[in-house]
């Protein structure tokens, strides 16, 4: 009997765990470790952050389902890695240490025959002086600091409704953030839920984002053709600020946050204070910065790590201008160069490069959006990478890998703009492919036909099907696996 040890139970973990119980079944064991008992639908955070939904209506316990799947759950969290064992066993190993209340601070070294790294991103408050909740600004990057923020919304509400003009900040809060599409769907979900409390008059909503250009999301913008025309998430996303009276500020890098200040540098290397009364900056990324060894002790971090953390796996990581790089350099297997039983999966994984263009200021700031990871291609590689894995223990180990390449897979994002059943409303938008590929299609890197954009109360709903319709799947009820990633 094999075991497969994954870290991490979020989007693209707990796909790969269920998964591979529904191939694997009782032949093999599968043990997953996360250092939370719960699940989180983190796309619906947006809504528990404007009060919309409570903080229980976007998590659940996991431990329940692991048990009736049959799915070992250590609610641990990994700190090393020994791929080619230790000194006293040659079988690869996992340092993990409890987080579990009932066994909080225990240490073990769990062996494996597969391994997969799903432990997503590391929400580097950090990296900015002044970041984060523990500093002076607010953050929806999980059901608990959504709960919180929607509690200081409240409190800006009640001063507005006092007649007090407030000044509420959204954005990114360090010059290379990514998931510049969840700052974008806050920013328009707190402006519509102002006017739904009729208190809009008096509040000055901002958006501050590393991006070049309105509609970048980190992906380089899209081209779409509608209705014979071309034209661009730049235009589209331009229009809607301009309707909704939302100010931009573009191309940011921000240096510190203070009480009431966001200090930022721009692209052209100007400095700025923006002075704020609410400010919700999500963090930069980086990897969980798992450490790695040989069997001798060898420290090999830097060998199977990119210095952010993330695990190398099988892209084309050779350091080239932004002009020579290629689709092509992008993963398809998510299987360590170095080690064969070895995956990085969803964000946990290194990007070879960026997709939007890096740009730095004349002080040397990088000020570039990093690639996004969003929930469907981190489903979807958690569902190949169990495949592989169960092909290869079902038959005699060389069943060929599974590929999923962001460079050929398309990507749907329906990003909320304000939530209710009739006022509501989101801008769905399909890629294909994520990772644009100038030499199929040379105009956009994209096919124009696949590449849609569309405002409205339709895409609101779909949304809100696909809360409860992620939560089902994840819950794995009867028939989840025939909900797509
Ligand atoms: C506010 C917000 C809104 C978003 N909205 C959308 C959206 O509308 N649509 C969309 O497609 N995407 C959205 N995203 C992105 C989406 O959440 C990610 O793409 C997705 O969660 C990535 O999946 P993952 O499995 O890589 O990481 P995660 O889902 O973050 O899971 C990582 C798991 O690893 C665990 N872990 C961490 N460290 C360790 C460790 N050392 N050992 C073991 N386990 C560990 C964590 O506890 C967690 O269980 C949003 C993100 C944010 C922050």
């Amino acid at each position: 009997m094999a075991r497969i040890v994954i870290l991490g139970a979020g989007i693209s973990g707990h796909t790969a765990a269920l998964h591979l119980k529904r191939k694997l079944k009782k032949r093999h064991e599968i043990v997953v470790v996360s250092p939370n008992s719960n699940w989180n639908w983190i796309p619906s955070n947006i809504w528990v952050g404007v009060g919309k939904m409570s903080k229980n209506q976007v998590i659940f316990p996991l431990r329940p389902v692991y048990r009736r799947k049959g799915i070992e759950f250590r609610q641990a969290k990994a700190t090393a890695l020994w791929p080619e064992g230790d000194e006293n066993n040659p079988q690869g190993a996992v340092d993990i240490v409890y987080t579990d209340p009932e066994r909080l601070g225990d240490e073990e070294r769990l062996t494996y025959d597969f391994l997969i790294n799903a432990t997503g991103p590391k929400l580097n408050f950090a990296a900015t002086p002044g970041l984060g909740p523990d500093g002076n600004s607010l953050s929806v990057c999980t059901a608990q600091h959504a709960e919180e923020t929607s509690k200081e919304f409240d409190k800006i509400v009640e001063a507005l409704r006092r007649g007090e003009r407030k000044t509420l900040v959204v954005g990114v809060g360090h010059g290379t953030c990514t998931c510049e599409g969840a700052a974008f769907e806050y920013t328009f979900n707190i402006e519509h839920e102002l006017r739904e409390r009729n208190v809009r008059d008096l509040a000055d909503v901002i958006y501050l984002t590393n991006e070049y250009d309105l509609g970048d999301f980190g992906v380089g913008g899209m081209q779409f053709a509608q209705r014979g025309f071309v034209t661009s998430s730049k235009m589209w996303t331009e229009s809607l600020f301009r309707e909704r009276n939302v100010r931009a500020i573009l191309r940011a890098h921000v240096e510190r946050v203070d009480p009431g200040v966001i200090h930022y540098e721009q692209l052209d290397g100007t400095k700025e204070s923006l002075p704020f009364d609410f400010a919700m900056l999500l963090p930069p990324f980086r990897g969980a910065d798992l450490k790695a060894f040989k069997r001798s002790g060898e420290d090999i971090t830097s060998e199977l790590f990119a210095p952010n953390g993330f695990l190398r796996v099988d892209a084309d990581y050779t350091a080239k201008p932004y002009d020579s790089w290629t689709a092509e350099d992008w993963p398809k297997t998510y299987q360590s160069r170095s080690y064969e039983n070895l995956f990085g999966i969803g964000i946990a994984f290194a990007p070879p490069h960026p997709i939007s263009q890096p740009r730095t200021s004349p002080n040397g700031t990088l000020i570039a959006p990093a690639p996004p990871r969003t929930g469907m291609p981190s489903g979807l590689m958690g569902r190949i990478v169990a495949q592989s894995i169960a092909d290869r223990l079902l038959s005699n180990g060389d069943a060929p890998l599974h590929k999923a390449s962001m460079a050929n897979m398309g990507a749907a994002c329906i990003a909320s703009a304000g939530a209710s059943l009739k006022n509501g409303s989101a801008a769905a938008m399909t890629m294909y492919p994520i990772v644009p590929d100038f030499e199929r299609f040379p105009d956009s890197g994209r096919d124009l036909k696949e590449t849609t954009g569309e405002i409205g109360l339709g895409a609101h709903w779909t949304k809100l099907l696909l809360h409860y319709l992620f939560i089902y799947k994840a819950k794995a009820r009867p028939l989840w696996f025939l909900i797509p990633e």
